[in-house]
């Protein structure tokens, strides 16, 4: 599906078949010489050819765009790698660089996964449903590297790149200050609450998060182009929700260890989900996966507000409430 969002402005939705989110947003910005593509899908054949058929529509060709990546989930950036050419650039935000350029990123993840319950059969099935792992980032090439600050300028548009760091340590946003759009990536969804979640002792993902929502908060917006699903307009409303959201999810983990402690795998299968299942058990093993990363997220915040401590026991981390 492609739709005109605004002048020279238009989104391509690009389906993700077998995955919750269903589709990622592509937008192109079209201008007389260069034109931006913002954010790309997986790198896999149902996505690719979305993208083509969506650029010919548009008469857009590769050879005359750069690409601009919000943050290193494979779902925005990984079909990059196939589509640009070599004269294209990719602009990728400073702070998520190092964190995607790591070889074995999946291997301290899996480490990390075990430390919070993960048993090692369900570990490898996680690993290897995850989207991510599957349909990846593959080619080697250089990145055309931006922060805070810096000013991408297409057509009629001067977007500002603005570090949203929470959904990933380096998420950027791209804002047009006299126009009031904001590109928001998943920082800021309308139908769906962007996944926060953590991996590594070294990230503080929830509290990044609440502080980029501020930060957004007080900049001037009158359209958001999201990552995922609607395009939408209140942008104060939005943000207030998402706070509310994670004061509730907070509350519930922290719920979740009122009978004694836990470690973040079994804090996730007391939570609710809004997931089609019965039962954890029957959790598809790539949803425990998110599910116990967003508890690790809760749990460590909770920690650093003081309300929760963590210990090791039998060689896995465990969270109980502060007495
Ligand atoms: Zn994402």
């Amino acid at each position: 599906m492609i739709e005109e969002v605004i002048d020279n402005i238009y989104r391509i939705e690009i389906p993700l078949p077998g995955n919750p989110l269903k589709s990622v947003n592509s937008y192109v910005i079209k201008d007389t010489s260069r034109n931006l593509i913002i954010d790309t899908g997986l790198n896999r054949k149902e996505c690719l050819e979305a993208m083509l058929e969506g650029l010919e529509t548009l008469g857009v060709r590769l050879e005359e765009s750069d690409f601009f990546v919000t943050h290193m989930h494979a779902d925005h950036f990984a079909l990059a790698g196939r589509l640009a050419p070599e004269s294209s650039r990719i602009y990728f935000s400073k702070g998520d660089a190092g964190r995607a350029g790591r070889a074995d990123l999946w291997e301290r993840m899996g480490e990390y996964a075990g430390l919070n319950g993960f048993s090692e059969e369900t570990l490898e099935k996680a690993l290897h449903a995850h989207p991510g792992y599957r349909y990846g980032w593959k080619q080697q090439r250089d990145l055309t590297l931006v922060d805070e600050g810096d000013l991408v300028s297409i057509a009629d548009y001067n977007l500002l790149c603005v570090c949203t760091p929470g959904h990933t340590p380096g998420h950027m946003c791209l804002y047009d200050q006299s126009k009031k759009i904001l590109f928001s990536g998943d920082h800021i969804l309308e139908d769906i609450t962007p996944t926060i979640q953590c991996w590594a002792d070294d990230m503080h993902p929830l509290r990044e998060y609440l502080a980029s929502l501020d930060k957004v908060y007080s900049m001037e917006v009158e359209l958001v182009l999201p990552g995922h699903r609607r395009i939408f307009n209140d942008l104060k409303k939005r943000i207030s929700e998402l706070k509310a959201h994670h004061t509730g999810r907070a509350l519930e983990a922290m719920q979740a260890l009122k009978h004694g402690p836990l470690n973040a795998y079994q804090t996730a299968s007391r939570m609710s989900w809004d997931i089609d299942c019965p039962t954890w058990e029957l959790f598809p093993p790539s949803q425990k996966w998110f599910a116990t990363g967003e508890a690790i997220a809760h749990l460590r915040f909770l920690e650093e507000e003081g309300k929760v401590e963590r210990h090791m026991a039998g060689g896995k981390i465990f969270y109980n409430l502060v007495s």
